[in-house]
């Protein structure tokens, strides 16, 4: 368990230090903005939709570890699924914070069941998956989770 623990932990890390679809791109769809104060993680999110799939997402922002890795790995897992998959997966990962859940099929997003035992950094961990809703509902104000 420690193992896993520790592996869980690089991989946090290591999309901290190497964000994956960071920047903004050229052209896009949709965006939005999320804001969590309590840690103060910014991100905000680009996506583009055609024919119901996510065929393009990216992040920019600053924030913690947490934040960072949870916006990268979103969008390794978002791209190429439909709108309908990408809204399950959020609540598969909903629950996987809350404790429900141990994995989400299909995805690497079971490196954040332990952050459900720091109550205050699953905010961080859901802030990117917030914006992406937001986006996608194309609400344009900023989203917060306070
Ligand atoms: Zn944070």
């Amino acid at each position: 368990m420690e193992e896993l623990r520790e592996l869980y932990q690089q991989a946090i890390l290591d999309h901290y230090k190497s964000p994956r679809n960071f920047g903004k791109p050229e052209s896009y769809d949709k965006e939005a903005e999320g804001n969590n104060p309590l840690c103060g993680d910014r991100v905000s999110v680009y996506v583009t939709v055609e024919d119901n799939v996510i065929t393009d997402v990216h992040f920019t922002g600053s924030g913690c570890a947490i934040s960072t890795a949870s916006a990268s790995l979103m969008t390794e897992t978002i791209k190429g699924k439909t709108l309908a998959e990408a809204e399950d997966i959020f609540g598969k990962f909903q629950e996987l914070l809350t404790s429900e859940r141990d994995a989400v099929p299909g995805s690497k997003l079971e490196v954040f069941a332990g952050v459900r035992e720091f109550p205050a950094r699953v905010k961080c961990a859901a802030l990117a998956w917030h914006a992406l809703r937001a986006a996608l509902k194309e609400k344009k104000q900023v989203v917060t989770t306070e």
